[in-house]
């Protein structure tokens, strides 16, 4: 984990073709963000919302006790290219009613010559995004054009972490491929980040070590093996079409839902 940050799928660039049919399956214990590079994506929840994300836009869904949703990519931008990141809740907001966000005006600024910054979550060089966050975390986009560079001030009190999503950077001198996140330990008071001859994208994600540990199964963040066993069979039971108010329902585009899959035969243990 980086803080809270406990989940990183960096997706695409694919064709739009192939993008994402992601029909209804649940989440507890965690917040999904949803954020675009290319492509156009339609988020349909148990809460009511139906919101089309775009790129330079944020979807912050907060499960808490228990939501369901789909994700539909949309027919005209010819590519798909995103990220979903998780954040876990911690125990005193676990049970938190669920909620939906979505952000199309964030901070957005030049931090220095050739690199722009957007504030998905949290204060960097005192712009601050309004997303609702449950622990001190930080999420930045950052564009840089080609062999740009900067020495970026961190606070010390967080743990960092640098995906780059496309392009070629190095941090700390250091070369980072593609999906790949390099860790940079509490305690750092900076960092220095410099793009290839093709520019970059990156995403700074920050967070207070968690103090916390959990348990991530599934689509479901619990802390006990009891947890996760009661979150997979409130979902299943639509097996037997029984009405289900944990996970609420929804009509969408796509139709069906995903069951959970077996779990294995040890106690899960928290980590
Ligand atoms: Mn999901």
């Amino acid at each position: 984990m980086i803080g809270a940050w406990c989940f990183v799928d960096h997706f695409g660039p694919t064709e739009q073709t192939d993008g994402m049919v992601v029909a209804a399956h649940p989440h507890t214990g965690l917040q999904t963000v949803t954020w675009l590079f290319e492509g156009q994506i339609e988020h349909r929840d148990s809460i009511g919302s139906v919101q089309i994300i775009r790129p330079g836009q944020l979807n912050l869904m907060t499960a808490g006790k228990g939501i369901s949703h789909s994700e539909l990519s949309q027919a005209g931008p010819d590519r798909l290219h995103a990220v979903q990141l998780w954040v876990a809740l911690p125990k005193e907001s676990i049970d938190t009613a669920p909620e939906f966000e979505h952000q199309n005006d964030l901070p957005r600024f030049e931090l220095t010559d050739g690199i722009e910054a957007t504030v998905l979550a949290g204060k960097f060089m005192e712009h601050s995004a309004r997303t609702k966050t449950f622990s001190p975390l930080l999420g930045v986009e950052l564009k840089l054009s080609p062999n740009s560079g900067t020495q970026i001030q961190l606070d010390p009190n967080f743990e960092h972490g640098i995906l780059l999503a496309d392009g070629e950077i190095s941090v700390n001198a250091e070369p980072v491929p593609t999906s790949g996140l390099f860790f940079v330990p509490a305690g750092a008071e900076s960092i220095t980040i410099l793009a290839g001859k093709f520019g970059a994208t990156a995403l700074l994600l920050g967070g207070q070590p968690f103090g916390e540990r959990i348990l991530m199964w599934w689509n479901f963040i619990g802390r006990t093996h009891k947890d996760i066993v009661q979150a997979r069979d409130a979902w299943n039971v639509r097996q037997q079409k029984i009405s289900e108010s944990r996970f609420g329902e929804f009509e969408d585009q796509i139709g069906g839902w995903i069951p959970a899959p077996e779990l294995p035969s040890v106690t899960l243990q928290p980590r």
